[in-house]
């Protein structure tokens, strides 16, 4: 009996050292030290055994089994560690592989458009002025000659904060403010970008919240033909050198005399159509000379000093220069909308 377990014992031990995962470690141990394995059936045997002799193979049977035990746990340890290196190993990231392609975002069109038009007049010495959306009420329309109960105030309706404050409809109080701060010194040169609130219904032309750019010239003798020529750039700039332009008669009441600029058409070059809607000129933006109260009201000598005014939509520009056919594109932000424009 000694020899049966000695031999069991070393049996064990060598299946032990060359396993190589944990099911099979599990069946060994089930062999050898299970209800129904090798040793129990060993001990089974002990009854034929004298007094004498059953104690000591008692004693040889639990050393077997414990140094059975001790190998197979030694060995689950084991087989764990190699099984977590394996992993980690196979897990590496290799830094070889392509990557995956990131998206790279780009300037809204508008942003280029207010950009593009903001270079023009920088380079021709004009500075960047901006101011709040939320405005008084004195500088959105009475600095501006609009007092309160003036009839034109009603095409510009707006978001009221208070009586006194309001989303402001154009970025004209810009030039209000702008005017103020020189305390009756010119020249001001000043281009307004910004974004503008009126209470219009949503349809293809037309946005509650939409852009504006305006332009200011006060100084010294300004003169309309000073207008003229500057709008004659700005319209080459934008559409091209072999753009006309031709000024008619407007009104606005903070300009006066007030004039709305077209360009010709570049579709048909004058000769009319659909774009041009038979007329052969295209309306891009309204201008004018700075009405006299305006820079009474700003603190300007009109006897003294006279300036020009420009405002144009940024939308317009762009839905004619790239033939965009509805307003909301600009805001819905459809990214395949918006990414046929990121390079312009
Ligand atoms: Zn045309």
């Amino acid at each position: 009996m000694k020899e049966r377990l000695q031999t069991l014992k070393d049996e064990a031990l060598n299946q032990v050292k060359t396993v190589t995962d944990q099911q099979a470690l599990q069946d060994i141990r089930v062999h050898y030290l299970g209800k129904k394995g090798q040793i129990t059936e060993v001990l089974k045997g002990m009854g034929k055994l004298s007094k004498e002799e059953r104690p000591v193979i008692g004693q040889l049977a639990n050393e077997v089994r414990d140094v059975i035990t001790e190998a197979i746990e030694a060995k689950k340890s084991k087989l764990e560690e190699e099984a977590i290196e394996k992993q980690l190993q196979e897990e590496t990231v290799d830094v070889t592989l392509p990557g995956k392609p990131t998206q790279v975002g780009g300037s809204h069109l508008l942003m280029n458009v207010i950009r593009d038009i903001e270079d023009l007049f920088t380079s021709m010495g004009y500075q960047v002025a901006e101011g709040p959306e939320v405005e008084t009420d004195y500088y959105n329309f009475e600095a501006l000659n609009l007092p309160k109960g003036h009839p034109a105030r009603d095409m510009q309706d707006s978001f009221y904060i208070t009586e006194e404050l309001l989303m402001r409809t154009h970025t004209s109080p810009v030039q209000a403010r702008t005017m103020n701060k020189h305390e009756g010194k010119g020249p001001v040169k000043i281009i307004c970008p910004g974004k503008v609130y009126r209470r219009d219904t949503d349809d293809a032309t037309h946005s509650h919240q939409f852009t504006q750019i305006e332009g200011l010239y006060v100084d010294e003798d300004v003169r309309m033909s000073d207008l003229k020529g500057t709008l004659n750039a700005l319209a080459k700039h934008l559409f091209g050198e072999e753009r006309e332009i031709r000024l008619r008669p407007s009104f606005f009441p903070f300009t006066e005399p007030s004039v709305e600029m077209d360009i010709s058409c570049k579709v048909c070059s004058g000769k009319g159509c659909s774009v041009c809607k038979k007329t052969g000129w295209i309306e891009i933006l309204g201008a004018g000379l700075v009405h006299p109260n305006v820079l009474e009201m700003a603190g300007f000598d009109p006897e003294k000093y006279s300036g020009f005014a420009f405002g144009m939509g940024p939308e317009r520009i762009a839905m004619l220069k790239y033939g965009i056919e509805d307003i909301r594109h600009f805001y819905t932000n459809d990214v395949r909308f918006l990414k046929q424009f990121h390079r312009v």
